[in-house]
């Protein structure tokens, strides 16, 4: 077992000035495999003093500095991969076959680097200059679920910004925090620029909120913290970018490759055990089309493979924590007293596995909308198909949720599907299960949340605009 005792703050890994001991466990075995020292609100102070004292070298360094120092950390992250990828399976159960993970943190360097590498920061409006600048120091706030890429697509547009920063992720994730912040140090990332304060929710990230020196927060994680964020940051008047829940809906419409759709659609949907906030958790078919949609889909189910994430054959590791693994059956146990239909799943860890925090990969049919299977994020393997008569009713049920992150359409008819598309309240739809692209914008409407990450839109979150009036001799 490894003890981790320190925060990395102004270039140094130092001990906390009151550090809480928290203990990692795997969640595939129970079994306790590191201990880590929570920081406190007077570390905060401390690394954002650190931030400050860097911020006025490092938002005035050149395109090309940073552009250096992103292509030094995307070495630095990708020769680090197995040892990035193996603190990603001890701590969240991901099978040792998907290294998407650390991949998908490469990825956002290399876009934020490419961003950069095009993006003017002055610009000209009727004759007056318009400057974006730097915003300040960013807090950055992030879950679990993804907890390289979480950190790595807000860090990589702050630093492109030449922003500095205070990081917090989810205290489940420690461990891949710490091998990424060995890896910044070792790209030679200037002092102060980037500070680690492992910690809580309520202790740490509520002081990272609260803090007057900090000019921007960027969270990821459930709108009901994203709520509590944006409400501490309001007497500082910071920007508050949120990247938050989702349940997001698949349309499959009639003339759609059905067996493709539903394959898909499983895939997707248990990837990262469900744990995905773009988890097209909601599976719409056409009523006519029910009971060959739910043949695709068993067969589909019967192909996943639960157990140990050490075993290469393995495809669904188990849920991160008790907590995660209670509220996913309690769903499961929800959508059974709502009178929807088990398809396949159901409550109890899968046959063989009597420890870790393991669900069956569930999905149940007969699913209205009204129903709370239908209404609120899970956040597991766990699919509800639903039906639809019109496609106008289709997409009336896509938009029925608070959220708005994800939307997804399968159709061979390229113009209907771009007519459903503009249709879906969310933030990003894609068409017969597209690949996520990284120069596309990404965020949520409606209670998803309210920033845009990725590409230029996620590079101008961090990023002031100044209107310089007067100074222009063309004008
Ligand atoms: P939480 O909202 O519980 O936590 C997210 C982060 O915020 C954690 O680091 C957490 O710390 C911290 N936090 C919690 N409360 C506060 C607070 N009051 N002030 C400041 N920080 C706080 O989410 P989970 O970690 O459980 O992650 C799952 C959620 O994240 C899902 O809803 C999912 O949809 C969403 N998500 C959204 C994405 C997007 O791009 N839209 C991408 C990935 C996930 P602590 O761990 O101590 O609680």
């Amino acid at each position: 077992m490894n003890e981790y005792d320190k925060l990395y703050i102004d270039g140094e890994w130092v001990t906390p000035l009151a550090g809480e001991p928290f203990e990692v466990v795997n969640p595939a075995t129970e079994d306790l495999c590191a201990r880590i020292s929570l920081g406190s609100a007077e570390d905060v102070g401390c690394a954002v003093r650190a931030a400050r004292r860097a911020f006025p070298i490092f938002s005035t360094s050149s395109k090309a500095f940073r552009i250096a120092l992103l292509e030094r950390i995307v070495k630095a992250i990708a020769s680090r991969t197995p040892e990035l990828a193996a603190a990603v399976t001890q701590e969240l159960g991901t099978p040792v076959n998907a290294m998407i993970h650390i991949d998908g943190a490469i990825a956002t360097f290399k876009q934020a680097i490419k961003t950069l590498s095009e993006y003017e920061f002055e610009s000209r409006v009727d004759g007056n200059i318009v400057r974006r600048e730097p915003i300040g120091v960013c807090g950055l706030i992030t879950a679990w679920n993804w907890p390289v890429q979480l950190l790595c697509t807000k860090l990589s547009a702050a630093l492109a910004a030449g922003c500095t920063v205070v990081a917090k992720p989810s205290e489940f994730t420690s461990i891949t925090a710490i091998k990424l912040t060995e890896a910044l140090h070792a790209a030679g990332i200037p002092r102060g620029v980037f500070n680690l304060v492992l910690g809580d929710g309520a202790t740490v990230g509520s002081a990272i909120t609260k803090h007057p020196d900090i000019e921007l927060v960027s969270f990821t994680g459930s709108t009901k913290a994203g709520i509590l964020v944006a409400q501490a940051a309001a007497p500082t008047v910071k920007r508050v970018c949120q990247e938050l829940g989702g349940k997001s809906a698949n349309i499959v419409l009639r003339d759609a490759d059905l067996r493709e759709a539903m394959r898909w659609n499983v895939a997707r949907g248990f990837a990262n055990s469900g744990q995905s906030c773009h988890a097209p958790s909601r599976i719409l078919v056409h009523e006519a089309q029910l009971g060959e949609a739910l043949r695709h889909i068993r067969a589909a189910v019967a192909e996943v493979r639960v157990g140990d994430p050490l075993d290469p054959a393995t495809t669904m590791g188990p849920l991160v924590n008790r907590a995660q693994f209670d509220r996913v059956s309690a769903y499961i146990e929800r959508g059974l007293s709502e009178g929807a239909r088990l398809v396949c799943g159901g409550l109890g860890r899968p046959e063989g596995l009597r420890r870790g925090y393991f669900i069956k990969p569930t999905v149940f049919a007969d699913v209205q909308p009204h129903m709370i299977i239908a209404q609120e994020e899970i956040f597991g393997p766990v699919l509800s198909v639903m039906t639809y008569e019109t496609e106008e009713e289709a997409v009336s049920i896509a938009n029925a949720t608070p959220y708005g992150l994800g939307g997804f359409v399968f159709t061979r008819d390229r113009e209907k599907g771009l007519s459903i598309g503009r249709q879906i309240r969310a933030g990003r739809v894609f068409l017969n299960g597209s690949p996520s692209n990284m120069a596309a914008p990404m965020g949520g409407y409606k209670q998803s949340g309210n920033g845009r990450e990725m590409g230029v839109f996620g590079l101008e979150e961090y990023l002031e605009v100044k209107a310089m009036i007067g100074f222009d001799d063309a004008a």
